[in-house]
């Protein structure tokens, strides 16, 4: 039976000792239990380690609704970006050519990877916030013959928008080839079910949707890919093909493994699985965001997506045009009042971002709103409106 709302909001507790929530998309505010469990120490080569790894792997597999059983999980330690570039040297051949479809820092860090590990990479950049179409993947697919393979952020994290990754998907398959997904920040709470979405791997991290804490992060992906993947790295210790294959054989991760941080995952897959999976996380993250984004409508802010695209994982806002705002005030402000917000990444206007994700509910967005609307008194800012250049901007997207 599904949990009710009440019974899993009403599990969401204030962080211990008056730590400030982390309105940030990772590092999160994370459940104590979550914290707890990094109190004991393991020996990464024991029966009881080697256990939870086993766990871990199972338990995310099962969240892309895998019947067929085709694909299997490598996690790998580090942050999400070693991740990201542990897929991109593993599952891309040295002789591939791959579209990058860019729409803000993340998809940026995904062209310079390719640079680095000499990949080659064309790329369809739509500036800060514009979604990358299917049609003109199809296009560009069509064009160049060459791309083999196309990667995609699924939530852009640096505006929040959340890609349209099903009608890409099938515009790459359309045109034979394969779809790589930096789901970082929306896996785990938006569904990416490999039935209704096709894809050849996804990689994620710890400390984002399943509400972890940071150490490693994890790539699904199909098992034949991962086979094919022998030789290709251009780096030993982010070969994704190695780990799995001594993750395979021996139950153990290569090098050593965070394993407080895997311990507090287990606690924190629990959780989740409790929260009702997939669906219920992804059912508090968008309560989360309407609420706050109602209420900081009401103090006068602007979301720079139309609703459209808001994702439920990061909200960005204009920052007020009053000249008696000031970002750096503002943060202080709302961090003297226990939240902790994100500064913007945009590159032609004023923003600031706030986090939907972690252990928080409705309740606890509801007083995100309270501080907002106290900070811009206690700077005497009048309204929080942006400026009218930052709103003809954003009259783009409703084409
Ligand atoms: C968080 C994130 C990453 C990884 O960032 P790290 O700081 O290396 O953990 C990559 N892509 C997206 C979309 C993200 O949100």
């Amino acid at each position: 039976m599904p949990a009710d709302q009440s019974a899993h909001t009403s599990n969401i507790r204030p962080p211990a000792m008056g730590e400030p929530y982390l309105l940030t998309p990772g590092p999160l505010t994370t459940a104590y239990s979550v914290k707890e469990k990094m109190l004991r120490d393991w020996g990464s080569w024991d029966g009881d380690f080697r256990a939870m790894t086993a766990q871990l792997r199972q338990e995310l597999l099962a969240l892309i609704g895998d019947d067929k059983q085709a694909f299997d999980c490598v996690p790998i330690q580090g942050s999400g970006s070693f991740v990201v570039e542990a897929m991109l040297g593993s599952l891309l051949p040295r002789d591939s050519r791959t579209l990058v479809l860019v729409n803000g820092a993340y998809g940026q860090r995904i062209v310079k990877t390719l640079a680095y590990i000499g990949r080659e990479a064309v790329v369809i950049d739509k500036g800060d916030y514009l979604p990358p179409r299917g049609a003109e993947v199809a296009a560009a697919l069509k064009q160049d013959a060459a791309i083999t393979h196309v990667v995609v952020v699924h939530c852009e994290t640096s505006s929040g928008i959340l890609n349209p990754v099903a009608e890409i998907s099938e515009a790459v398959y359309a045109a034979g080839r394969k779809l790589l997904i930096d789901s970082m920040s929306a896996f785990g709470a938006i569904p990416l079910d490999v039935s209704e979405i096709r894809y050849e791997a996804l990689v994620s991290s710890a400390n984002k949707c399943i509400e972890g804490v940071p150490g490693f992060g994890f790539v699904i992906a199909r098992k034949s890919e991962l086979e094919a993947a022998r030789g290709n790295a251009h780096s030993l210790s982010l070969d994704i093909h190695d780990q799995w294959a001594h993750m395979e054989k021996t139950g153990q991760w290569r090098f050593t493994p965070p394993t407080h941080v895997v311990a507090a995952f287990i606690e924190a897959l629990r959780l989740h699985r409790l929260e009702g999976g997939v669906e219920g996380r992804g059912a508090r993250y968008k309560a989360n965001c309407e609420t706050m984004v109602e209420g900081m409508r009401a103090l006068g802010f602007e979301t720079l997506l139309r609703d459209r695209w808001l994702s439920p994982i990061i909200v960005t806002f204009f920052c007020p045009q009053d000249p008696k705002f000031e970002f750096g005030k503002f943060y202080d402000l709302m961090k003297q009042k226990g939240f902790i917000i994100y500064p913007g990444k945009l590159t032609v206007v004023d923003s600031f971002r706030v986090g939907c994700i972690g252990q928080m509910d409705p309740a606890v967005m509801r007083q995100v709103v309270e501080a907002a609307g106290q900070s811009l008194r206690e700077m005497g800012v009048e309204s929080a409106a942006p400026p009218q250049a930052a709103l003809a901007e954003r009259e783009k997207l409703a084409a």
